[in-house]
């Protein structure tokens, strides 16, 4: 296969609507098709690059060079590995870089999917510290430590740390840093360029942004550690399909306009929600008076699609759902139609009974506050 093409264009919608994509070829598609191969043709010795479906295929390569030049533009020492799902892309750098007697810190209020990681890494012998984004609480716990995991925007709290300082103070004790960047995507932050040496994600959310494509990645600087997460990857076999890969790659095209558009939406939404007596602990990064506003626009370039906030009890949470009309009351985030759910109902996350996290699409922004707003007003009925 040809080298990628660089984005000709410095602007990040250009670089995405380019990423990854194959040097043209004559009566070729621009974004050739998915390759579904168990196995490649392979005569003689067997040298790659491809030769059985676990260890690499071609669709994987383009979606990674993809996704490497938006998580680390314009390096040539970062790899990028893609997994069948995000938790595939988490366990695959925790269990490849941890061995038993060693210390990783997690965060105490990141993706509800940790505590059974913790246990597991437990199970192993290894030992699992954690304690909260927020106010950078990790810092108090790092001695020691061969990992540091951290996720910032918290999901669902939405609490902001700062990755520099945390991965100065964890490099400076010989830890290494993984940050999941589900949330803000890379066009909303670029952990390696704050100091990160994994930057994780689940691609099932804004990454891909439909909703129909389950799909993880690992982008890292080239070197043992890497190495160790694609011996991992080979060993469990945590691969996606060509089929989602693909139609990951083909969503990407369009990420910069559906971050944008949902970041500014959400934004209002959040403006929205701001004066209602019944909303209490309303967080959006993007708010100039929320916590995480300050640390979020030294290190985030947009703000997300997640709101979050409470309402005063369970009942009026959910006849606030079932009012709704133009948000689906579904769990995960990030697509182009709205959801929203009460986040108490699948237990694990230490949040009150009435908290709502709505993740906004792009519809039209003054459709959706106008839902919002009369979901509210109904529900007090
Ligand atoms: C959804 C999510 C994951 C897990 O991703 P899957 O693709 O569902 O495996 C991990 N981290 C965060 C922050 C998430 O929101």
């Amino acid at each position: 296969m040809s080298e990628p093409t660089t984005a000709g264009g410095t602007g990040e919608g250009t670089r995405a609507v380019r990423a990854g994509l194959p040097e043209p070829v004559k009566y070729e598609p621009t974004l050739p098709g998915p390759v579904f191969a168990a196995h490649f043709h392979l005569p003689g010795e067997p040298t790659g690059p491809y030769t059985y479906g676990r260890d690499e295929n071609p669709t994987w390569t383009r979606l990674e060079r993809a996704v490497g030049e938006l998580e680390a533009p314009g390096r040539d020492d970062v790899d990028t590995l893609v997994f069948a799902s995000g938790m595939a892309a988490i366990s695959s750098v925790l269990f490849s870089q941890l061995r038993a007697g060693d210390t990783v810190v997690l965060p105490s209020d990141g993706y509800q999917a940790l505590p059974l990681v913790r246990a597991q890494l437990e199970a192993y012998g290894i030992e699992v510290r954690t304690a909260p984004t927020g106010g950078d609480a990790q810092l108090a716990v790092l001695d020691g430590a061969k990992l540091l995991w951290i996720e910032s925007p918290s999901n669902p709290g939405l609490d902001v740390c700062d990755i520099r300082r945390l991965a100065e103070a964890a490099h400076a004790r010989g830890a290494l840093v993984a940050v999941d960047n589900t949330l803000a995507t890379p066009l909303g932050q670029r952990p390696l360029e704050l100091g990160a040496d994994f930057s994780v994600a689940s691609g099932t959310k804004q990454l891909t942004g439909h909703g129909d494509v389950l799909l993880g990645y690992v982008t890292g600087c080239s070197g043992e550690p890497m190495t160790a997460v694609r011996r991992w990857r080979k060993i469990v076999g945590a691969i996606p399909g060509p089929m989602e890969a693909w139609l990951a790659h083909r969503s990407i095209a369009t990420l910069q306009m559906r971050v944008d558009r949902q970041s500014a939406t959400a934004l209002a939404v959040a403006q929205a929600l701001r004066g209602r007596p019944e909303v209490t602990g309303l967080r959006y990064p993007g708010l100039a008076d929320d916590p995480s506003h300050q640390v979020a626009s030294r290190q985030m370039r947009r703000h997300g699609c997640v709101v979050s906030f409470t309402l005063p009890t369970r009942a009026r949470a959910e006849r606030f759902l079932e009012e709704l009309r133009l948000v689906d009351d579904a769990t995960s985030f990030g697509g182009v139609r709205s959801t929203a759910e009460r986040r108490g109902r699948w237990g694990g996350d230490a949040v009150p009974e009435g908290f709502i996290r709505l993740s906004v699409g792009a519809e039209d922004p003054d459709d959706l506050v106008a839902d919002v707003l009369r979901a509210l007003e109904e529900s007090a009925r």
